[in-house]
């Protein structure tokens, strides 16, 4: 399953997690905040932004040992293992290194592949206007389970608007109007040979193949 995570933290300069987002494509969402990050280490936007949203979600604090138990808690009741989504490598080495913490040697289960969205997919106008319509007042921008709920949104509807080019595909220009215009997928019957091909080696049909590509596109490992 799909899990979406954000972080805030102390400065970009040697960064020290102060609140972590989880949030599951079925609802489930976890979130911590420390009690024990490094105040005097917050660059001034931190201190400005990030603090004041702080402490609006009941028994979240937490030291950054009991954060590792809660974590891992979290992971092993999910039903199947986790694609964690994030738009920032930091956040994911955040979440790694909460994970491991000082006790634990190996992550949870279900704690699976790392998904790093890249920038053609979280600068798309359509990921862009979904993400943004999810903040209120009372969940802003930079406060982590705030940001993690958006980057699901964006990612899904962002996503939807690709299935819609892939079920478009295979054809010539799927995508020629509105927001799709700056997705295009265009295929010659030279390239749907190669795709084909490339298919019947992993054994699965062509629609099947383009939408593991884009996958693999979306998670910048450039094209299978
Ligand atoms: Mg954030």
């Amino acid at each position: 399953m799909l899990v979406f995570l954000d972080t805030e933290f102390t400065h970009f300069v040697r960064p020290g997690l102060i609140s972590i987002a989880l949030v599951a494509e079925d609802g489930r969402e976890f979130y911590a905040e420390r009690t024990d990050y490094h105040r005097d280490a917050c660059s001034d936007f931190v201190r400005e932004t990030v603090l004041p949203l702080l402490g609006r979600v009941p028994g979240a604090a937490c030291s950054r040992s009991e954060l590792t138990e809660r974590v891992h808690e979290w992971f092993e009741q999910l039903p199947e293992p986790a694609t964690i989504l994030y738009d920032f490598e930091g956040d994911w080495q955040l979440l790694v290194d909460a994970i491991l913490g000082r006790t634990y040697r190996s992550p949870p289960a279900n704690f699976g592949e790392p998904l790093n969205l890249d920038n053609s997919s979280i600068t798309h106008p359509v990921f862009e206007k979904a993400l943004n319509v999810t903040y209120t007042q009372d969940w802003p921008p930079h406060h982590a389970l705030a940001d993690a709920r958006a980057l699901m949104a964006g990612y899904r509807a962002w996503r939807a608007a690709l299935d819609k080019v892939i079920q478009a595909a295979p054809g010539a220009a799927a995508a020629d109007e509105g927001d799709m215009t700056q997705i295009s997928l265009k295929l010659t019957k030279g390239d749907l040979a190669k795709i084909d091909q490339a298919a019947a080696v992993r054994r699965i049909g062509r629609a099947a193949f383009i939408r593991q590509a884009c996958f693999q596109i979306i998670a910048g490992k450039g094209t299978v």
